[in-house]
């Protein structure tokens, strides 16, 4: 499975990420799903266009902003997606928000659960996300999940995103025309401090920069 994932890997480093969607759909079948936070649209639109039955996993922690649960309920009924809404388990009450399990107990766990028997997810992390993601391959094998992860994005800017939702005139999460860039659990979630920083809303004053998912 490495060595395909280096040579896919090789020849999908400057290709359009539906290229990358149509080789995991064709390579992974049905054992293949999509994790969204219904942050922004693009490739969620992809997915939906190349294979609208593709199962769809939202994490939802508990502390979402109510903007958030609105736009993913809307959209979803819109597409007719096929949403799992995932929920933590009871071991995570005793965890509030941006306690040191939280993260682990409201979204790894609970993707963990999500993600059994399946072969393939799909994320939308991008290299410039972070320092963290910018040596995200786009292919990867996913040692915590045991399956393959795909980045279809990983290679793509900010702005690669603003003129895909432009393009296909598709909506932004409400909480962007307020002046939020990187929206995750309302209590962890501020406006950029930094500016043209998008994730410099996130965590903010704590020593913290991913929730769990993506760490290589
Ligand atoms: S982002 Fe914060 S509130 Fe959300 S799951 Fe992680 S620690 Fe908890």
């Amino acid at each position: 499975m490495l060595d395909e994932l280096d040579l896919v890997n090789e020849r999908f480093e400057y290709a359009a990420p539906r290229e990358i969607l149509q080789w995991t759909f064709s390579r992974f079948d049905d054992g293949v799903a999509m994790a969204c936070s219904f942050e922004d649209l693009a490739l969620l639109h992809m997915v939906h266009e190349l294979r609208p039955a593709t199962e769809i996993i939202f994490l939802d922690t508990g502390g979402h902003f109510p903007e958030t649960l609105d736009f993913a309920d809307r959209v979803t009924k819109d597409w007719s997606l096929h949403v799992t809404r995932t929920t933590p388990g009871p071991a995570a009450a005793p965890w509030p928000c941006g306690s040191e399990r939280c993260c682990e107990l409201r979204k790894v766990e609970p993707l963990g659960r999500a993600l059994v028997n399946h072969s393939a997810w799909i994320t939308s992390v991008k290299r410039v996300d972070a320092p963290s993601r910018a040596g995200m391959k786009i292919l990867m094998w996913d040692e915590k999940f045991g399956l393959v992860k795909v980045n279809p994005l990983a290679s793509w800017s900010d702005e690669d995103v603003a003129y895909y939702l432009t393009r296909h005139g598709l909506e932004e999460h409400p909480l962007w025309a307020q002046g939020y860039a990187s929206i995750g659990c309302a209590a962890m979630t501020r406006k950029p401090q930094v500016p043209g920083d998008r994730r410099s809303g996130r965590w903010v004053g704590m020593d913290k920069e991913e929730c769990g998912l993506h760490e290589a």
